[in-house]
Formats: structure tokens, C-alpha cells, sequence
């Protein structure tokens, strides 16, 4: 059964659960809240499961949704149809003005500003009299279609769960996608995400607006369809309740909603029948056993019950990338005589600690300059100075005569400077081909709407070709639909000097490239980068192995102690006395 089968059982399966001759009215209301609730921890599994970003507050947009609509259709009379996209225009603003100011919060903080603002807006709903406090609003009315009301549940049925699996598919899209790679590489890698040109702060903030709309798209169906709105399913114990469907489901599957908020539903309606049952009406313990449930569930089943289940159907086919029209590639113009990178006085201090003292070096157009000098001479560091990672503590850094010092790592790799990372930074669980396309980020321009509508295929196409192509170049064709954590850390630095070629780089930095690779693979290496000289191409590497320095560069800087001790060619560094007094202690 292929995946594409799969989803066509489930949907008949949806299609034909009203048509059960004698099912209770009652099962198809439940499997329709399955199904609002989906929507919300859909929204969330993107934000938190794929995203990183925990939110306690998201039944709050649902509110927004449902109050906006409510109040339209009944104090002025719309139609339910004409609300809605007011309802998403509210819940949506609502996320721009939470997401600008809480996005950019770190660690725990995040949740916790959810929780903050979970709890007062659920009493600002309860406050408001055209809200109408806490008895809120009722007499809404029904979605109707074509002059037709749907009050029949198995209609409602149909409405709910049409829009379900849409959003599914539409979101599944999205995370097959140029911006998909991006939200999905905030988890892990976003300083990699930020150094291919990607807006990290952008990024969140679509993620956060996306998922604030399923929000209030499900609390606009919510309010057609129980016809009443009051505060309490806003606040903040069904925004908790929303995470456990998010992160029981599967935490980073779009399907695993759906499996989540079936889970949490149908068990809270099970204890609201049993426990009463077991211990008497006097007793309310359900909240208790629920909450004891979800833990124990959550025991059972560490990365949610999605990947349960995903392991007894189909695993999806993954096909290499097909040719493609090939990218518009960068010309290196610029004047030859002049450098590319000029480093003057750059310098860096942690607290009392002189990373880099006032060093000051070029590195001229279609030149190989090896950055050289013992572990914790400064080498990274500098490295971390001119692609924006650090804040010079004084000096400057200028590219192609415009000064890049003070800027973020975003903003450089836009002028054309890509890297590599001394301690490999890949999505581990993307593969080599998804990690790699990341790096052609800024060579795509499909958007969030193209990518869910997939118009962006033919752009798409390009970029994965291209991706293919840096990989083959590097050798490791083989590997390129593994997810990169299963290679070899040597062939995952590879990896990561194919995502940079994949940004067609004027100015390739390269941290201890050749760490981790065998002989005949630095052979390989060295070989790729003197090709990569020969077309323009300018590099700077740091690397402790000798030979393969002495052998390719041109130029040599050497560190040590964060001060410039020597500079020069090969064959001048090799017997300079400061070089050897530095890397043998004095000792030849
Ligand atoms: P290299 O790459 O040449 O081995 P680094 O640039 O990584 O050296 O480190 C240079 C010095 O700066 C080391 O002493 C290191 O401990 C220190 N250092 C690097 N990054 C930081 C940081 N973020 N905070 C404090 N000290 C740091
Ligand atoms: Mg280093």
C-alpha cells in the first residue's frame, strides 16, 4: 500500500462514517470536535513539534476566530461565509502583535509568555460586554451552503473534516518546500539557517501566524457549529490540552495531529464516563486521571505515537532529484588588483580573554589563504567575525570594499560569503539533499503561498537539482537521500562544504575541512578547491594538516594566542622561527 493509498482509505473511511446505517448521532458529534481539534494541533505541531516553539496560549487564537465570528454574524448580521475571513484576519493580527514580541524570547521564556498570555486573554473574553462576559454568545448561526443550513451534524461532518485534511495537505506542502526547509531547520541549525541568507526572525514569525490561523480557522468552525461561544474553551487548560495532542500525536507530523487529538478526546470522554462510574458523581477526579494518563502515555511513547504508527504503513519513496534548468550562477567581476576580504585591526575580547588581537589580513580574488595557528589561537573566532556570528570589539571587516563588520550573518551570506562549521551543523534527521538545498535558500524565490498551492515545483526543481549537483561534486551521490546524521562525520563535512557551494559563493570559508577524512578523500578535497580556484572562486580555510596547506594556498596567515605572528607564502611560513617557535615550542 503506498502512502497516496493510505490517505485515500482514511479520507473514504471519513466519507463513509455518516452513511453507517444506526450510528449514534452522538460518535459522529465526538469524531467532529476530533477534527476542530486537529486543526489547532496541526498549527502547533508545526510551531512546537517542527519549529521549536512551545506555546501553552494557542487556544486563545481559536477564541479570537470564534468571538470575531460570533459577534459578526450575530450583532451585525453577517453571513458566517463573509466572517470568516475576518475571523482569520483577527486571529492572524492578533499573532503578528504576540509573535513580534515573543518569538524572539528564548528558552523558557517563550512558553512562559504564552502561559502569560493564555490566561488574560482567556479573562479579557470573559470581561468584554459586547462579548457578553462570561455567559458569552449564543444564538449563532449555522454555516449554510447554497441556501441549504447545515445543522445536521453529518453534514457538519463533511465541512469539518474537508477543511482537515485540506489543511493537512496544504501544510504538507509547505514543509516540502523551500521555506518548509527553513522552518524546519529553526529546531536545530538555525545560526546554519542564518549564515545561507535565511531571516530566522521572519521565519518564526510566519510559522507562528500559520499556526494562529488553523487556530482561529477551527474556533470559526466552532462557533457555526456549537452555535455558542462562552470563554472557557479558550483558556489556558485547553491550550495545555492542545499541546498533549500536539506532542502525544508525534511531535513534528502533520498527521500525528490527528492521531493526537483523537487520543486526547476520546480518553477525556472515556474518564467522563468511567470515573464517575467507578467512584460516584461526588468524586470529580477525572482532571487527576486524565492528567495521569497523559503522562503515562507520554511515557510509552517518548516521540508521540505517530511513529508507531507510521512504522506499519508504507515508508514513503524518496527519488533523487531529476535534471533541472540550471541557476543563473554569480560572476566574479571586480577589479583583480584589488582584495576581496580585508580584515583591519579586528579584534576580539571575552571579557578579559584577547580572542583575536588586532589582526589584520587580505584575502585577494581567486586566491586560497589558509588561516593557520595551535587549537585556541583565535581561528574560529575569526572566522565567526567576518560571517557576522561574533561582534568585532573593534576593527572592521570590509567585502568587495563595503564594510560587513556590525552586520548580521543573514546579511552577509546575501553579499555572497558562505561557510562551514568547525563543529558540523546539519539537520541530522533532513537529508543530505534537503541540508544541502538549504544552502541555495537565497537562489529560490517561491514564497509560503506558492509552496502550499505547489506552484513552486519548477523553482523547487532547480534547487534540488543544484542541490544534487554540489552533492555529486563532493562524492556522495550515494548518500544523498539518507538523512545526514547516519554519515560519517568526515562525509558530513563534506556535506557541509556542498550546502556552501550550493549558495554559489564568491568567498568560501572553510573551518578544518579536512578533519575527519581519509587520505585519499583530502586528495579529493584538495583537488575540488584548486578547481574552485581556477573558476574565480576565493577561500579562506583553516586547517591543521600541513601538507594539504602547504600544498593549495597561496597565501598563509598564522595565529597564535589570537595575535598575527607571520604571513606569507608557503615556502616563507615553513621556515619562519616565530611559525616554529609557535607549533613546536622552540623545541627545532
Ligand atoms: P581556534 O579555532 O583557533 O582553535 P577559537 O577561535 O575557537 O580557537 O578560540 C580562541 C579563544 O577564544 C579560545 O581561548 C577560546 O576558549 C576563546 N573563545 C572562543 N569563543 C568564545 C566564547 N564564545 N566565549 C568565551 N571565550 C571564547
Ligand atoms: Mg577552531
Amino acid at each position: 500500500m503506498s502512502p497516496r493509498l493510505a490517505l485515500g482509505a482514511f479520507v473514504a473511511a471519513l466519507v463513509l462514517v455518516p452513511l453507517v446505517p444506526g450510528l449514534p448521532v452522538f460518535w459522529i458529534t465526538l469524531l467532529g470536535n476530533i477534527g476542530l481539534a486537529a486543526l489547532v494541533a496541526m498549527g502547533l505541531v508545526l510551531l512546537t513539534g517542527v519549529g521549536g516553539m512551545t506555546s501553552f496560549g494557542q487556544a486563545a487564537f481559536c477564541g479570537f476566530g470564534a468571538y470575531a465570528t460570533a459577534v459578526l454574524s450575530t450583532h451585525y448580521g453577517w453571513s458566517p461565509w463573509l466572517a470568516l475571513p475576518v475571523s482569520l484576519l483577527v486571529s492572524g493580527s492578533a499573532a503578528v502583535v504576540l509573535g513580534l514580541v515573543t518569538v524572539r524570547l528564548s528558552g523558557h521564556f517563550l512558553p512562559l509568555s504564552t502561559m502569560a498570555w493564555g490566561l488574560s486573554l482567556y479573562y479579557l473574553f470573559g470581561k468584554i460586554e459586547m462579548l457578553g462576559r462570561h455567559d458569552g454568545i449564543s444564538a449563532i448561526p449555522p454555516l449554510s451552503l447554497a441556501g441549504f443550513e447545515l445543522t445536521d451534524p453529518r453534514a457538519i461532518h463533511y465541512v469539518i473534516w474537508g477543511t482537515v485534511i485540506a489543511a493537512a495537505i496544504l501544510t504538507l506542502h509547505l514543509l516540502d518546500s523551500r521555506i518548509g526547509r527553513a522552518i524546519r531547520a529553526l529546531r536545530r541549525g538555525q545560526l546554519a539557517a542564518e549564515s545561507f541568507g535565511i531571516n530566522v526572525a521572519r521565519i518564526k514569525l510566519i510559522v507562528f501566524v500559520y499556526a494562529a490561523l488553523l487556530a482561529g480557522l477551527s474556533g470559526w468552525l466552532y462557533a457555526h457549529v456549537q452555535r455558542t461561544v462562552t470563554p472557557t474553551p479558550f483558556g489556558i487548560s485547553a491550550g495545555i490540552e492542545y499541546l498533549f495532542m500536539a506532542v502525544l500525536g508525534g511531535a513534528g507530523q502533520i498527521w500525528g495531529a490527528i492521531v493526537g487529538a483523537g487520543l486526547v478526546t476520546l480518553l477525556k470522554e472515556a474518564l467522563q464516563r468511567l470515573v464517575p462510574a467507578l467512584f460516584g458523581n461526588s468524586v470529580q477526579i477525572e482532571g487527576v486521571v486524565f492528567g495521569i494518563a497523559l503522562v503515562a502515555l507520554l511515557q510509552f511513547a517518548r516521540e508521540g505515537l505517530w511513529p508507531h504508527l507510521a512504522r506499519i504503513l508504507p515508508a514513503p519513496v524518496r527519488l533523487a532529484p531529476k535534471a533541472a534548468e540550471a541557476l543563473a550562477r554569480r560572476a566574479f567581476g571586480g577589479d583583480r588588483n584589488r582584495p576581496l576580504l580585508v580584515l583591519d585591526a579586528a579584534r576580539k575580547q571575552f571579557a578579559g580573554l584577547v580572542a583575536v588581537n588586532d589582526v589584520s589580513f587580505k584575502v585577494g580574488r581567486g586566491e586560497i589563504v589558509a588561516l593557520i595557528g595551535p587549537n585556541g589561537a583565535g581561528k574560529s573566532t575569526t572566522f565567526n567575525l567576518i560571517t557576522g556570528v561574533t561582534k568585532l570589539t573593534a576593527g572592521t571587516v570590509r567585502f568587495d570594499e563595503a564594510p560587513i563588520s556590525g552586520t548580521s550573518p543573514q546579511v552577509i551570506a546575501r553579499h555572497g560569503i558562505a561557510r562551514t562549521f568547525q563543529h558540523v551543523k546539519l539537520n541530522p534527521d533532513m537529508t543530505v539533499l534537503e541540508n544541502v538545498a538549504l544552502g541555495a535558500h537565497l537562489r529560490g524565490r517561491a514564497g509560503l503561498m506558492a509552496a502550499m498551492l505547489r506552484l513552486d515545483r519548477r523553482d523547487e526543481a532547480r534547487l534540488l537539482a543544484e542541490a544534487a549537483c554540489q552533492i555529486e561534486r563532493i562524492g556522495l551521490a550515494e548518500h544523498m537521500m539518507k538523512p545526514a546524521g547516519s554519515l560519517a562525520l568526515g562525509q558530513q563535512r563534506m556535506v557541509e562544504i556542498a550546502r556552501a557551494l550550493a549558495m554559489d559563493p564568491e568567498l568560501l570559508l572553510l573551518d578544518e575541512p579536512a578533519a575527519g577524512l581519509r587520505h585519499f578523500e583530502k586528495a579529493a578535497l584538495a583537488d575540488l578547491l584548486a578547481r574552485l580556484r581556477a573558476e574565480g572562486m576565493s577561500i579562506l580555510l583553516v586547517e591543521h594538516d600541513m601538507g594539504f596547506v602547504m600544498g593549495l594556498t597561496d597565501h598563509i596567515v598564522v595565529l597564535d594566542f589570537g595575535t598575527k605572528i607571520a604571513e606569507g607564502p608557503p615556502d616563507a611560513i615553513k621556515t619562519h622561527p616565530a611559525v616554529l617557535e609557535a607549533y613546536l615550542g622552540g623545541a627545532a
